[in-house]
């Protein structure tokens, strides 16, 4: 028989200098949530859009608050947005002392550094923080060698002493040469704050070398060239120019990294990388195939993967075209509009990494549609033996059903499918449960038979 220990409550010392409980939350600005808001919170997702805010009467854009429902009982600390759709973002589902944001996040982006330290290793380019998937909304942060480029995306993070300690926290953990913020002006619009340019906020490089999936040769330096294997079949890596002043995202899609390795390690003879951006899976295919060709539609990036190309392997000859992937691959396929219908060209390794054609659910049939026309004429050129590696970033379409159009397109281009990975990204972006918003990439390698 077990007795329940009970602890005796706490009498309040009225004499103490430090502020009780209720002057500490007497203090903090409280929303008030609606029963749908309160709701929402019970599933774990740390938003509350503005539609399920019963009340934030006086409360400052960005303001940490104290969230509560009707009776005033405490949910949790969260960041507030004035105008954006995403009113709430929780960060503790307790109280913590209103002036200690700065102090917060500085622990947090000490943690998610933490975090990565036993399991992102070969790289020295990797994302070190992703926003809500490390408790920091609104703030994220790569890291590129001795260059480290920052996002901020909300009212909250943008506050001088909150963007201070990011500065001050990074500076002291990754001893960076220079700190870049890149801005989205869309986002500065939606979160109504003041314009801003991208440029350095402390130190004086933008652009370095980085080399990913790489091993270190027991001295702490990287491997020679890319090519060579070590003795336990791993890649020596891959090098890429990084420049912070251009390039999407904040210039490389570092959530790939582990991909492009697993795709290296099926990937045989004559490969195609269809967009290809600045040539992340072609220059790994690279070292196990015999040819690459690389396509894209943006100029820029196939002129840096061409540059990576000559970093890596110098002299060699890999293949960039500029061109539309739809009316490429139809070509390719053999279903030509413009030429007479011509047999189908033949490759041993495919990858089709498209941005995101689904960025709302209203785009979804769209979306789907376009998935299955790349995928089918991909599987075209596919034989007996090929390795088919399909990815999609959007988020509204799940892995299952992003499985299924594959599936839809495997029938229509008669071919048998394999399932050799089923992918997510790489563990620098981690997937937070009851986040589903952080599990946004799949990535299928298919072994192929006709
Ligand atoms: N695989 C790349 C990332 C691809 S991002 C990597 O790992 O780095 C999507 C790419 O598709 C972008 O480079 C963009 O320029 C390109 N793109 C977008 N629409 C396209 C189209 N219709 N045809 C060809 N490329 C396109």
């Amino acid at each position: 028989m077990y007795h329940r220990f009970m602890p005796k409550k706490p009498v309040a010392d009225k004499t103490s200098s430090k502020p009780s409980r209720a002057a500490s939350e007497s203090s903090a600005s409280v929303v008030t949530l609606s029963p749908r808001g309160v709701a929402r919170l019970k599933t774990g997702h740390p938003w509350v859009y503005r539609s399920d805010i019963a009340s934030a009467d006086g409360v400052a854009p960005g303001a940490m608050v104290r969230v509560a429902d009707a009776r005033g009982k405490s949910l949790g600390t969260a960041l507030y947005s004035s105008s954006s759709q995403i009113a709430i973002r929780m960060i503790a589902g307790f109280e913590t002392p209103v002036s200690d944001l700065p102090a917060l996040v500085a622990e947090r982006i000490r943690a998610a550094i933490a975090y990565r330290k036993p399991i992102v290793a070969d790289t020295d380019a990797f994302r070190v923080v992703f926003s809500e998937a490390d408790f920091l909304p609104g703030l994220i942060v790569d890291r590129y060698n001795d260059v480290v480029s920052v996002q901020i995306l909300t009212q909250a993070m943008d506050a001088e002493p909150v963007r201070g300690a990011i500065i001050a926290t990074l500076v002291e953990e990754l001893k960076p040469e220079g700190i870049f913020e890149r801005v989205d002006p869309r986002i500065r619009e939606l979160e109504q704050l003041p314009p801003r340019e991208s440029g350095l906020l402390w130190g004086k490089k933008s652009s370095t070398i980085v080399r990913m999936n790489g091993v270190e040769d027991g001295r702490g330096r990287p491997s020679p060239h890319p090519s060579e294997s070590t003795s336990d079949g791993r890649s020596a890596g891959v090098k890429f120019h990084y420049d912070a002043m251009e390039g999407q995202k904040t210039g490389s899609f570092l959530d790939q990294r582990e991909n492009y390795a697993a795709a290296a390690r099926y990937a045989h003879g004559k490969a195609l990388d269809v967009f290809c951006y600045q040539g992340g899976f072609a220059l790994h295919l690279a070292a196990k195939c015999s040819s690459v060709t690389g396509v894209d539609s943006s100029r820029p990036a196939l002129e840096m993967a061409d540059r990576n190309g000559e970093l890596n392997y110098p002299g060699r000859e890999i293949e960039w075209i500029e061109a539309n992937a739809f009316d490429l691959l139809r070509d390719y396929a053999g279903g030509g509009r413009e030429t007479a219908r011509h047999a189908s060209r033949k490759y041993d390794t495919v990858v089709l990494d498209p941005p995101a054609f689904a960025k709302t659910k209203r785009d979804l049939d769209k979306a789907r549609s376009g998935y299955k026309e790349l995928n089918l004429r991909a599987l075209k050129m596919l034989g007996t033996g090929g390795i088919f590696v399909t990815c999609s970033c959007s988020f509204h379409l799940g892995a299952a059903e992003f499985m299924e159009v594959v599936a839809d397109a495997a029938r229509d281009a008669h071919k048998s499918l394999r399932l050799l990975e089923s992918r997510g990204a790489s563990k620098d972006h981690p997937l937070l449960l009851n986040v589903p918003e952080t599990g946004y990439l799949k990535c299928f390698i298919f072994y192929v038979s006709d």
